[in-house]
C-alpha cells in the first residue's frame, strides 16, 4: 500500500512537470507566431523607395516610416507622417491609379517601440520639440498614456486620434517654425 502510494507520488509528479514544459513550448511557439505576424504586416522597404509626396528616398528615416498597402498587393512608404496623410486624403493628386478604396491597410510606427501598429490605433502628438525629416511631425504611439508621457516630455501641444488630423493641420505643421536641430 505504501508502495503503491509512492508510485501515485511519482506519476503524479511526472505528470505535473511534462505538463510544465508542455505549456511553457506552447507559449513559446505563440509569442513566436505573434512576432511573425507583427513581421509580416510591415513590407520592408528597399533603399530606392521614395515617398511619392515629396519625392525623398524614405530607407533614411527608418524610425519616421508609415505604409500604405493596397488590396493589390502593392505599398507606399512614406518618410513621415504629413506625407501619408497628404497621400490618404487625395491619392490621385500624387498616382493617379491609386484611390482611397483601393488602401487595405495604413501603418504608422510606434515612435518609443518602433513597433509598426495600425494608424487609427494610434494617437498622435503634435506641436512637440521632437522634429521628423519634414520639420514639425505628427508623433505616433500605441497608448494614449505613452503620447502623454511623449507630450510632457517633449512640450506636445495636442494629442489626436488620426480621424482628427485634416489638411488645414498639416499645413499648419508645414509652416511652423524650425527651432530644433532634426531627428
Ligand atoms: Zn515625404
Amino acid at each position: 500500500m505504501n508502495q503503491n502510494y509512492k508510485n501515485c507520488i511519482s506519476i503524479l509528479f511526472c505528470v505535473c512537470i511534462s505538463l510544465f514544459f508542455v505549456t511553457d513550448l506552447w507559449s513559446l511557439d505563440l509569442s513566436r507566431k505573434k512576432k511573425n505576424a507583427e513581421r509580416k504586416l510591415y513590407i520592408p522597404i528597399t533603399k530606392k523607395d521614395r515617398c511619392v509626396v515629396c519625392g525623398m528616398f524614405v530607407h533614411p528615416y527608418q524610425k519616421w516610416i508609415t505604409q500604405i498597402q493596397f488590396k493589390d498587393g502593392s505599398y507606399r512608404s512614406f518618410d513621415g507622417m504629413k506625407c501619408m496623410c497628404r497621400f490618404v486624403n487625395n491619392p490621385g493628386k500624387y498616382e493617379s491609379s491609386k484611390k482611397k478604396q483601393d488602401i487595405q491597410l495604413i501603418l504608422v510606427r510606434d515612435y518609443y517601440t518602433l513597433k509598426f501598429i495600425r494608424h487609427d490605433k494610434a494617437f498622435y502628438v503634435v506641436g512637440s520639440d521632437v522634429l521628423g525629416p519634414m520639420g514639425h511631425e505628427l508623433i505616433p504611439f500605441d497608448s494614449k498614456r505613452n503620447a502623454d508621457i511623449f507630450s510632457a516630455d517633449h512640450n506636445g501641444l495636442k494629442i489626436l486620434q488620426f480621424n482628427q488630423i485634416n489638411a488645414e493641420l498639416l499645413d499648419k505643421l508645414d509652416k511652423a517654425k524650425k527651432t530644433i536641430h532634426l531627428e
